[in-house]
């Protein structure tokens, strides 16, 4: 169970967390604890990141007042969880943690350089810090747990701020360090995010690394399940700013959730939880603020259900139409063509063809201008600007072809300039004009949603 930055966020955060765990400990007694993984509290990580900034920046006395806050703010959260003896111990390894960190950026003051290494370093002081609140909290809450430091368990390479796993090395770890302690009862609390290299040097997975801590860690120890708990109920099945009312996605393949994701339909990044996904250990991502609501699960294959999954959009897109010069597509003109988009490092989302034009979308129009000039001196180029995307998701889209016709027949007289369906046919992409989206998807919505999700 991985809690993110926003549910350990404060006492009160936390608090909740404790009896999530309790609940599900008292709901499941034949069942194992849970390993629980956290992010650092909300808005730390920014924090560590700004303190490398200014010591860059020559700003030394600024960020050691950063240091003094942050060291504040995790004494308030550990004296509101614990108390007595168990409260001066882990004040003690707060302040001790804070001190290290005090001397290390006095020493990198001293040349104004804060290398990937030592970044780690730094940044590792969120979840670490965390990590041990949260564990205390729960022992003194009465949830038996047991912190274990995450950079004795997770290997990592030598990539600083990106670093890898060693999955067989992890896994040796994992069952030496974390397995016990779950056998004997107690929840084992880590923090996500952080590592270390071989010999100890403490690494991390990049911003956002946390879930990818909870899907190896869940993947080394073969758990039956990786929850991935949050601020929000799960994927919705549009986004809230465009269709009135969505409804949660109850289940979705790991290969929906890519497609989503790409438009920013993301509460997880999916490549994170690969991992677990290639272990077939479903994900569930559940709402810490309300944990009665079932959440959204994604699993290899997803589960069978009825209908489309999701709608998502992408807006402000740019088409380019690319008619040959030549009455018909000579060979070699696709080639050409892209290599113009290539040489401009402009990457194209959507891509229709007919006999004799190309279609293409463009998210990013900054070099538009040159890659024009370079198609003109062999085609005809045509620009539309202020168009959009609406993509509809579904697994179904494969064995129900009415789904198609259903999509198609809903948006009504709403002007479409491209359609595709790509290889994987699970989802068809319309390209429309940007003023038609919140119609569009509201049409799209009403007549493949309403019903099929909410039975
Ligand atoms: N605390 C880290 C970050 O903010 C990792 C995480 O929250 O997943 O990037
Ligand atoms: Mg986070």
């Amino acid at each position: 169970m991985k809690f993110g930055g926003t549910s350990v966020a404060d006492a009160e955060a936390i608090g909740r967390v404790i009896e999530i765990i309790r609940g599900h400990i008292t709901r499941y007694p034949a069942h194992r604890v849970p390993v629980v993984v956290v992010s650092a509290m909300s808005k730390v990580t920014d924090r560590l990141v700004e303190i490398g900034r200014l010591i860059q920046d020559g700003d030394g006395n600024k960020a050691l007042s950063i240091v003094a806050e942050l060291h504040a703010r995790h004494e308030a959260a550990a004296s509101a969880l614990v108390s007595g003896d168990a409260l001066r111990v882990l004040l003690t390894q707060i302040t001790d943690d804070f001190t290290s960190l005090r001397a290390n950026v006095e020493r990198w003051m001293s040349t104004s350089e804060v290398t990937p290494a030592a970044t780690d370093t730094l940044l590792s002081t969120g979840e670490l810090v965390n990590s041990r609140i949260v564990a205390a909290a729960f022992t003194a809450r009465g949830v038996r747990s047991a912190w274990v430091d995450a950079r004795r368990v997770l290997v990592t390479d030598r990539e600083f701020t990106a670093a890898a796993p060693d999955t067989e090395r992890t896994t040796e770890r994992a069952r030496a360090l974390v397995a016990p302690v779950v056998d004997a009862g107690d929840v084992p609390v880590l923090g996500g995010f952080i590592g270390a290299t071989v010999d100890g040097e403490p690494t991390t997975l990049g911003r956002g690394g946390s879930d990818y801590s909870a899907a190896i860690f869940g993947a080394c120890l073969d758990v039956d399940e990786i929850q991935i708990w949050t601020d929000v109920d799960g994927m919705l099945t549009a986004d809230p700013r465009v269709v009135a009312e969505p409804y949660l996605v109850p289940q979705l393949s790991f290969a929906e959730a890519s497609e989503l994701a790409y438009f920013g339909a993301k509460v997880l990044h999916p490549s994170t939880i690969l991992p677990a996904v290639a272990k077939n250990i479903p994900v569930r991502i559940l709402n810490s603020r309300r944990p009665e609501v079932k959440g959204t699960m994604i699993t290899a294959d997803g589960r069978p259900h009825a209908g489309l999954t999701a709608l998502a959009c992408k807006r402000g897109l740019t088409v380019v139409d690319i008619t040959s010069t030549r009455m018909l597509m000579a060979h070699g003109f696709l080639r050409r063509l892209f290599e113009v988009f290539e040489r401009f490092k402009t990457p194209v989302d959507v891509v229709t063809t007919s006999e004799v034009s190309v279609s293409v979308t463009v998210d990013n129009p900054k070099r538009l201008d040159e890659i024009i000039s370079n198609l003109w001196t062999f085609a005809d180029v045509n620009v539309e600007r202020e168009m959009a995307i609406v993509c509809v998701v579904g697994e179904n889209l494969r064995s129900e072809p009415r789904l198609f016709a259903r999509a198609v027949t809903a948006l009504g007289d709403v002007p479409l300039r491209l359609v595709s369906q790509a290889a994987s046919r699970r989802n068809i992409t319309f390209v429309l004009r940007d003023a038609d989206v919140t119609r569009a998807m509201n049409l799209l919505h009403g007549e493949l949603f309403t019903a099929a999700v909410a039975s």
